[in-house]
């Protein structure tokens, strides 16, 4: 259980798990492989800065974001290293991306040009990364046509240089077998990619690897790999290693009271008791990012017990039923995420409950939530 910050509700998370995440995977990789830790979305909703406070003395190759104001939002930190924004981003966004020694992926012979005439003009030479699609088709070059596009995308233009070649997974969570057709579709773009580069080809970083990736096919690492959700404590997949839980979610319980036989809950009724029960009101709800969809099927943990959520998350506050846990005041700290005693409720539980990913559990978590950090300096 965690102390409570004087806040309704919070999310905390634990920087040593976050650290030890990273070490496991770059352990499993080896030295010779850089990590790049995806940290878009906040660092899915952990929050970047913290984040990047917590992995930088780990020396990461780099930090992978989606878009162009996250990187910038990085360099204002004040972090000096490789950022490499890893979608697509919109022509408008190209010169803050060069002003601020982004990296940015390609996937258009007409994006590298723009990209390249926005550097000269700016007198400065960006760099990029090929972007290869090998079957997940949101972005990249089609990988199966490489012959048509890899002399002019890898060859590089007057202000732009060629760093790296990536293509991204799209199913490394459920089977090893498509992670292997995606790399040899991608192996082989890359062989053309060196023969294009010659001797430059040296200075060009291969990666392919995400969370999944990394514990299902290191062989395939190469020279960068890109982790997200297994750093933040996400499973990667059944039979697969499972990472140290980062994110806990807590909240107050606001009201106790008792009730008799036949008292309506929430927004639509939907639930009634059956008999006298006792409900705790707890100080968070969908406008806090607790799924609206955990509504009478979730849980949560008070005292190390589980407890029933009873009718509809509202926006604010979300009803429990305690009947069965006498000790329960009002003040006291409910988990909705985490554990307590020998009870505990991982995201992935939660999310699966709900009817989605940990990562947009994570990442639905609101700024109305404090995040209150544990162990930040060791
Ligand atoms: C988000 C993302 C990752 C990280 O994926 P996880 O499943 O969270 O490890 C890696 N590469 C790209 C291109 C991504 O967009």
């Amino acid at each position: 259980m965690s102390t409570n910050p004087k806040a309704r509700a919070w999310v905390q998370v634990r920087a040593d798990a976050l650290r030890d995440n990273y070490a496991r995977v770059r352990d499993h990789v080896g030295l010779g492989t850089g990590v790049l830790p995806m940290v878009k979305a906040d660092a899915y909703g952990l929050g970047a800065e913290d984040v990047v406070r917590a992995l930088t003395p780990l020396d990461p190759w780099g930090f992978g974001v989606a878009a162009v104001s996250e990187g910038v939002r990085l360099r204002a930190l004040g972090f000096e290293g490789r950022i490499v924004v890893c979608s697509p981003v919109p022509p408008e966004d190209v010169g803050e991306a060069v002003r601020s020694s982004l990296q940015l992926s390609i996937s258009s012979v007409d994006a590298l040009r723009h990209l390249g005439q926005t550097a000269r003009s700016a007198g400065r030479i960006a760099e990029y990364h090929v972007d290869v699609d090998t079957g997940m088709g949101r972005s990249g070059f089609d990988g199966r046509n490489a012959a048509g596009w890899v002399a002019a995308a890898a060859g590089g233009v007057d202000g732009a240089r060629c760093v790296g070649c990536c293509t991204h997974l799209h199913s490394a969570d459920e089977n090893g077998e498509t992670v292997h057709e995606q790399w040899s579709l991608f192996s082989a773009v890359v062989d053309q990619v060196v023969a294009e580069r010659g001797p430059e080809a040296s200075e060009i970083v291969v990666h392919v690897l995400n969370s999944a990736g990394v514990f299902r096919a290191s062989e395939v690492a190469r020279s960068v790999v890109r982790p997200g959700i297994f750093l933040y404590g996400g499973g990667i997949g059944p039979g697969q290693p499972q990472p140290q839980p980062v994110v806990s979610v807590f909240s107050t319980v606001g009201l106790v009271r008792s009730v008799p036989a036949g008292t309506t809950l929430g927004y639509g009724s939907t639930y009634r008791s059956e008999r006298p029960e006792r409900w705790a009101t707890l100080c968070i709800g969908y406008g806090d990012g607790l799924p609206r969809a955990l509504s009478n099927r979730g849980c949560a943990i008070l005292h190390g017990t589980m407890v029933p959520i009873i009718g509809r998350i509202s926006m604010d506050v979300t009803v429990v039923d305690i009947s069965d846990v006498e000790a329960v005041r009002e003040g006291d700290v409910a988990t909705l995420i985490g554990s307590d005693g020998s009870a505990a409720r991982t995201i992935d539980e939660v999310a699966a409950e709900a009817g989605t990913i940990s990562y947009e559990v994570l990442t639905g978590l609101t700024s109305r939530l404090p995040r209150v950090w544990t162990d930040q300096d060791p």
